[in-house]
């Protein structure tokens, strides 16, 4: 499919690949004085931008630093002449392209050096120093090049591999890096070969190679290319008589229309390559235009969530908790409810799974707890009441993990000077059945501090019955699934019943959750359960509305 295009390309590829100068060899002020002489430029800027060349730190320079020295040394009329000769004529090796290190001395000619000195230049700017493979920039014009002449032909498109490789960084590691830098050679080679008839190769970072095809006419062309990489890398590369195993992760993206430059298909590339990576690796997937739109608003809301707590974003809803016997408040669920200045309210379901993964949630859970603290203590001495009024405050995994934690509660109830009896920490099934242990001794510390803990969303975590009397908690909160369909189904009532009368033997009190129906209530009512919380009795409600519920129903 690409023949064309590799000729077309090929006397980039070829050109100098990995030329191992001696830069001792080099004369930096002779260099610089000559190629002053010729062009007038001042002799230090020159010199200055020659050492970073040398020294493999031209991408350092700034742009118009880089230009100049381009301009510098594509301006000498002689050099640029046999440049041009050079690169059109193929008989014409490598070898003659690169002068050997001695003719860098200050005896070669010239002519020479700064011929030597361009092709250094070149492959300074658009190769890769450890693999010799096409660098980014190159690879990024060829694609641009590409995305030309794709247009001109409609049926055909151009498209980009992404490769990275799987936990490269523990290779790295654990085998050092001289021996990772060898890796990713040997790994460079295999992919050269197998790409080269048919694309353009580049390495684009540390662990990561591009490819480029072009006239690209199904997806199973790339399938199978994408398979042809895996199945490369499946033999173990030889090191030290160790066979390490290389597995990598294949973004594929292919132009379409919407696709106007470069950087977008290489992005879309990117992002395909991460879902294959969280798709547990050694895969690949392809690019699809709903991921773009879902990857963009997540990266803005992602940023966003980050803004959130600095701009008072965050607000505290108080959902009531009643006394099913004598329907009177007993307190309050803090529920947190993001005031986007965009989107408007957003809900906690769609902003704290990011929240946990971005590790946001530990100081936004510690603003929660110490905003329903202070609130409660004010609520408990405007209203004083028997027993006093409780805040139920939810807590997640992350949380739960989290070394500081106890620390903090304890700070946080000292600083609002709230008594810990009235504050509940809810944990979900699920968190305490990931990892049983870690979350049973934190629970025991949290309960040192004399707060009450409470199993949220009970029954949907699979905790067998017979592990619940290991939790230190004080109550359970069934989840809403079962009381939904307590009005019909006699089979939940009679797990409702089950689970309540369980809690009765282990000392723990009940809350049922989601309460919605009259006749919801009269069958929880008919089964003893103490508390209920749902729309029944009230929805979560902003802190002045919670104040005047307190005012009527205590
Ligand atoms: P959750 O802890 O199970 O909270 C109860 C959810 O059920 C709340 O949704 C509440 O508004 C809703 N709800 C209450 N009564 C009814 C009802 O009668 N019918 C129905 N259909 N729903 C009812 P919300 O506020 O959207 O919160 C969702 C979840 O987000 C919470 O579930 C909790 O897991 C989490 N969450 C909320 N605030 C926080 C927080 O500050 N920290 C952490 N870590 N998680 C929070
Ligand atoms: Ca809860
Ligand atoms: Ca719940």
């Amino acid at each position: 499919m690409q023949k064309q295009t590799v000729d077309r390309h090929s006397h980039l590829q070829n050109e100098n690949r990995t030329s191992s100068v001696d830069e001792s060899l080099y004369n930096l002020d002779e260099i610089a004085s000559l190629v002053s002489y010729e062009l007038r430029t001042p002799l230090t800027s020159i010199r200055a931008a020659l050492g970073l060349l040398l020294t493999g730190m031209f991408g350092t320079l700034p742009k118009k630093g880089q230009r100049m020295l381009e301009i510098a040394l594509n301006n000498t009329d002689r050099l640029l002449r046999l440049a041009e000769e050079l690169e059109h004529d193929p008989k014409l090796s490598r070898k003659n392209v690169v002068p050997e290190p001695s003719s860098f001395n200050s005896a070669a000619d010239p002519a020479t050096q700064r011929l030597a000195l361009l092709s250094l230049w070149r492959q300074r700017t658009y190769y890769d120093r450890l693999t010799g493979l096409p660098n980014q920039t190159l690879w990024i014009e060829h694609l641009e090049q590409a995305l030309v002449h794709a247009q001109q032909k409609s049926d055909q498109a151009v498209a980009v591999l992404l490769i990275g490789l799987d936990r490269f960084q523990i290779i790295n590691d654990s085998l050092g890096r001289a021996a990772g830098d060898r890796l990713l050679i040997a790994v460079a080679q295999r992919l050269e070969a197998y790409i080269q008839p048919i694309g353009i190769i580049a390495r684009l970072q540390e662990d990561e190679f591009a490819v480029l095809l072009e006239d690209v006419k199904s997806i199973d062309d790339l399938v199978s290319i994408a398979q042809g990489i895996q199945q490369l890398l499946s033999d173990s590369f030889n090191f030290e008589n160790q066979g390490v195993f290389v597995t990598a992760s294949i973004g594929i993206a292919w132009s379409q229309e919407g696709h106007a430059c470069p950087e977008d298909l290489l992005y879309d590339a990117d992002t395909a390559m991460h879902q294959a990576k969280n798709q547990g690796k050694d895969r690949y997937e392809i690019f699809d235009i709903g991921v773009r739109v879902e990857a963009i608003s997540r990266l803005r809301l992602e940023t966003d969530l980050r803004l959130a707590l600095e701009r008072q974003e965050f607000q505290i809803y108080y959902q009531p908790i009643v006394s099913l016997k004598t329907s009177k408040l007993t307190g309050f669920e803090a529920l947190l409810r993001w005031q986007h200045p965009e989107q408007g309210m957003i809900f906690p379901t769609q902003f704290i799974p990011l929240a946990e993964e971005t590790g946001l949630i530990n100081p936004i859970g510690e603003w929660v707890l110490r905003q329903a603290c202070q609130q409660l203590q004010i609520w408990q001495q405007r209203f004083p009441v028997s027993p006093p009024l409780t805040i139920s405050v939810n807590l997640s995994t992350q949380q739960i993990t989290q070394p500081d934690l106890v620390e903090q509660v304890r700070q946080i109830l000292d600083e609002t000077g709230v008594n810990p009896n009235s504050v509940k920490l809810e944990i979900t099934e699920s968190i305490i059945m990931e990892n049983p242990e870690t979350a049973i001794a934190v629970l025991k510390q949290l309960k040192q501090l004399g707060l009450e803990l409470c199993v949220d969303d009970f029954g949907t975590g699979y905790s067998s019955l017979a592990y619940l009397h290991y939790f230190p908690v004080d109550t359970l909160k069934i989840d809403r699934s079962f009381i939904s369909q307590i009005d019909s189904e006699g089979e939940q009532l009679e797990i409702v019943q089950t689970i309540i009368r369980l809690a009765w033997n282990l000392g723990m009190n009940v809350v049922t959750e989601g309460v919605e129906t009259p006749n919801q209530l009269a069958q929880l009512k008919s089964l003893r359960c103490e508390y209920g919380q749902g729309y029944l009795f009230s929805q979560p409600v902003d802190m002045q509305a919670a104040q005047q519920l307190i005012g009527q129903k205590l």
